[in-house]
């Protein structure tokens, strides 16, 4: 390893690292067609039923054989996770530290190795691969660095004399048992890694599942753990059917507390389930995004151009943190259009293997039906499609599921405005004053990301005034997307994120944890 990738680097990348990627790639193609088993309880399990899992890059290429986890592995990882809680909440915070610290330097090893996967699993191109396998690394030292730098939270109070008694007090953080980590496909190992590197470094103890698109890189975590020590049952890995599994895990009894990242249906669900039980347990839900980017008539509209292209098509759109809502200043309007459009020339979309390709397949048939369904719904309400709206499966040489970027302009009652599409999709509004596109951005149940593009005394209304956990101004690397651990914390308000902690921010890792206050009296 000649150097680490940050967000930086995604931009610049040094050849070597293009070398490397192509020969992991090599690496992981002459395994297609292996099985892959859940791991559980310290050791690998074999599954009662085994799933084909194609890559959207071509559906003839068959990646491997994956586990379909069924109700008894469910209950085998979490009578794993409850047995092993006890000595794992007893070790020192120094050494679980150290262990996660460990698997952080094994991820590094093989970052070149998970980020062909995850090419390989859904489609993204390297450089954003590489940049969430190396988030994940960073993850897991950003997460032991700060459970460490706060004592786990661990501190005096003031004595307390009462009739001459003193009274010695304390609060503790404590962990809360076996918690259950259910990640998303768009980022499947970042935000698989991020949450299981919080529980375990706080002492809790793991079930993780992925995304039925996505177990590749779920077992590579899981291996990456078993090869850094963590005690037997300290973590446990499912891959299966997404909701069903899901909602098994939050029924378990032994289920301490869940962190879910994916749609806003799903989250809420999961929220209910774990209100109920024998007593509310924690859910820390990261749902969808619908981010809005503003564009004055004061915007450098060539940093506005790169940076909306970029947040609006990286990945196909398929991000909670994907810019999906554009309100410009009708004075630059037509020059904006005229730059998104030269912007969307230079996507190469095509086979995300290959170097040239910056956009990938989106991510499975039903994203890919998905697509065609909304281009019929614009045209449908009434919008102009400025751009895009060919599926292009048809007559590829790769038969994978590939579309185009679409920009649209609609009216404000189109009912897409409100809909999370998680797909390459923009529309677009003008507006004459600021004031009005405003109340339009915030118009939304969600409130992830938002983007801003004008004079930089202007940057402060738009903070202020946006309702939104993560906010970007006049920035050409992503209008609203790519927060990177330690730089930008990354969290939801309204429907986005059940509770405005972010990943990443010095209030995420109490989360895992409940307070205990110690009154002795000696
Ligand atoms: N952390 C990613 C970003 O900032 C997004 C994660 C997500 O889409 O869930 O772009």
């Amino acid at each position: 390893m000649t150097f680490r990738l940050t967000y930086a680097t995604m931009f610049n990348p040094p050849p070597e690292m293009h070398t490397q990627f192509e020969a992991a790639l090599a690496k992981l193609e002459a395994t297609f067609g292996q099985r892959h088993p859940l791991f559980v309880d310290g050791a690998d399990r074999e599954p009662a039923a085994w799933g084909e899992k194609r890559t959207p890059i071509d559906t003839d290429l068959v990646l491997g054989e994956f586990p379909l986890a069924d109700a008894q592995d469910v209950d085998a990882a979490m009578r794993a996770a409850h047995a092993a809680f006890p000595a794992w909440r007893a070790m020192p915070v120094a050494e679980r530290a150290a262990l996660l610290r460990k698997a952080g330097d094994l991820m590094q090893q093989r970052v070149y190795e998970i980020a062909a996967a995850l090419t390989l699993e859904v489609g993204k191109n390297r450089m954003e691969a590489l940049g969430e396998a190396q988030e994940t690394v960073d993850f897991f030292h950003h997460y032991a660095d700060d459970f460490e730098q706060h004592h786990g939270f661990d501190h005096p109070l003031p004595n307390d004399p009462i009739d001459g008694v003193v009274s010695r007090n304390r609060s503790v953080m404590r962990p809360y048992g076996a918690w259950v980590v259910i990640a998303p496909f768009n980022f499947p190992f970042a935000l698989a890694g991020g949450p299981v590197a919080a529980a375990l470094v706080t002492g809790n103890t793991v079930v993780f599942k992925s995304a039925t698109d996505t177990p590749w890189s779920g077992r590579l975590l899981a291996e990456v753990l078993r090869d850094a020590g963590f005690p037997r049952g300290t973590f446990n890995y499912l891959s299966g059917a997404g909701r069903e599994a899901g909602e098994a895990l939050a029924r378990h009894p032994l289920t301490a507390g869940i962190t879910f990242t994916g749609s806003v249906p799903v989250g809420r669900n999961l929220l209910q389930q774990m209100a109920g039980g024998a007593y509310p347990r924690p859910c820390i839900a990261e749902m969808g995004g619908k981010n809005p980017c503003i564009v004055t008539e004061h915007a450098d509209l060539d940093r506005a151009a790169a940076g909306i292209a970029r947040s609006a098509f990286g990945m196909g759109g398929q991000k909670c943190s994907a810019l999906s809502r554009l309100y410009v200043h009708e004075a630059v309007a037509d020059a904006l259009i005229e730059k998104l459009n030269a912007q969307i020339d230079a996507i190469n979309i095509g086979d995300a293997r290959r170097r040239e390709h910056w956009l990938g397949p989106v991510v499975n048939a039903a994203a890919y039906d998905n697509y065609a369904r909304y281009v019929t719904n614009l045209n449908a309400g009434g919008a102009k499609l400025l751009r895009g709206g060919k599926q292009l499966r048809e007559g590829d040489a790769a038969r994978g599921y590939y579309v185009e970027p679409v920009l649209a302009e609609a009216d404000l009652d189109h009912p897409l405005w409100k809909h999370e599409m998680f797909l390459p999709i923009v529309m677009l509004h003008r507006y004459r004053d600021r004031g009005e596109a405003m109340r339009w951005a915030n118009d939304t149940d969600m409130g992830l990301t938002a983007g801003f593009y004008g004079a930089p005394d202007e940057v402060p209304w738009f903070q202020d005034h946006i309702e939104a956990g993560v906010t970007y101004a006049n920035r050409p690397q992503g209008a609203t997307t790519g927060a990177w651990p330690g730089y930008q914390p990354f969290g939801g308000w309204k429907g986005s994120g059940s509770t405005g902690k972010a990943i990443a921010s010095f209030y995420y890792l109490q989360q895992y944890l409940r307070e205990q206050s110690r009154t002795v009296v000696e």
